[in-house]
């Protein structure tokens, strides 16, 4: 198969462009490149013929339309998007442009491109969700993919949209689609700005690790592989117009994950000063954040019999391993445009 993935230079984009080389497929990568992206996640595939990039962006209708014309993809996933909440709150306009006239400029592009090649069966759009766009559980029971959506921050008020878009143009156009939501995911190459990495490299740096309100905020955390694979068997194998939930059953507390985090560093690199959960300061909440989410992924799991490989405590092992390994990945992009604010390293504002 030849795979279109959008947002390939991002952190589940680089996985599933590694995965789906591994697996024998041909992958075209289209990334803008943004403050997000990172081409050294690529670096184990960079140079294998299997795997060719595009420097574009998803609002270039023209740019788009070449490159499906050039490259004649058999499916395209659509991973490219503003990405993180937290941005979306300080600057929203990113998330309504990419996130949603974006995923409009690449559904009329690939329509046009799907058009002309004859209306082939074997055409896919994958749309790759988040299960934000259900908005908040509270204590007890788990989104599927029949939860009515209640999205509650701009990105996933902008993702919620996207999601609409996919439908409408299966429903009214045709095109074949399919679409997933899935849970908070880790793993390796996660951009420093997010949660994981956060709390990884501020306990090595033996700076503060900020948490937001009270660290009860539950998430329900899935390796980044795995979501990979589930994307490439969603892709392929998933029933045109359906969407699927994908989810880890790792329901964690922040609270609780820094603690692990702190609990493998303490093993891994013991501080002289004590235990890395010592640097945990709670700080002011994030406005409007979600109590909990927690997936129920039965259908792929009965329709394609995906199951996570990686338990969360496997999980965050390599995880952390991997930063203690690989600081020549991630000190670069400690000085990306407003990193160092999530960090902590420059004054806010
Ligand atoms: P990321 O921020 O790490 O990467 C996004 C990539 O998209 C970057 O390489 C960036 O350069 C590219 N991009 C951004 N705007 C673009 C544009 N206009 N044109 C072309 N490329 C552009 O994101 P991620 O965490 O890898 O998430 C990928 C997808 O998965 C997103 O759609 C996100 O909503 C979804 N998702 C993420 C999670 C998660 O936990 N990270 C969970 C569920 C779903």
């Amino acid at each position: 198969m030849k795979l279109l993935v959008t947002g390939g230079a991002g952190f589940i984009g680089s996985a599933v462009v590694r995965q789906a080389i591994a697996q024998g497929h041909e992958v075209v990568n289209l990334d803008a490149l943004t403050y997000a992206a990172c081409l050294a996640s690529l670096a184990p595939v960079a140079d294998s013929p299997a795997y060719a990039f595009e420097h574009a962006n998803i609002c270039d209708g023209q740019a788009v339309a070449r490159v499906l014309a050039s490259h004649r993809p058999d499916i395209v996933m659509h991973l490219a998007a503003e990405s993180h909440v937290d941005r979306s709150i300080d600057g929203p306009g990113a998330f309504i442009e990419t996130n949603i006239t974006g995923t409009y400029v690449l559904l009329e592009a690939a329509r046009a491109y799907w058009t002309r090649a004859g209306r082939p069966a074997g055409f896919r759009f994958h749309h790759i969700s988040t299960d934000e766009v259900f908005g908040t559980l509270g204590p007890e029971g788990h989104f599927t993919e029949d939860s009515p959506y209640d999205p509650r921050s701009p990105y996933s008020a902008s993702k919620a949209a996207s999601d609409h878009l996919v439908r409408a143009w299966h429903e009214t156009y045709g095109l074949p689609v399919v679409l997933s939501n899935c849970s908070n995911n880790y793993g390796p190459y996660h951009f420093p700005e997010k949660l994981i990495p956060v709390v990884i490299l501020n306990a090595l740096a033996g700076r503060e690790i900020p948490i937001y309100g009270n660290g009860s905020n539950i998430r329900d955390w899935l390796y980044v592989e795995d979501h990979a694979d589930a994307l490439l068997r969603v892709a392929q194998a998933g029933v045109n117009g359906r969407s699927y939930a994908i989810g880890g059953e790792n329901e964690r507390s922040n609270l609780d994950l820094v603690h692990s985090i702190c609990a493998i560093l303490d093993r891994l690199r013991p501080r002289a000063e004590g235990p890395h959960a010592a640097l945990i300061r709670f700080v002011a909440d994030r406005p409007g954040h979600d109590a909990r989410y927690a997936i129920d992924p039965a259908r792929i799991r009965a329709e394609l019999g995906w199951r996570p490989s990686v338990t969360v405590e496997e999980g965050l092992e390599r995880t952390v391993r991997w930063y203690l390994d690989n600081d020549a990945w991630w000190r670069p992009l400690l000085s990306r445009q407003g990193v160092g604010r999530r960090l902590g390293t420059e004054p806010a504002g």
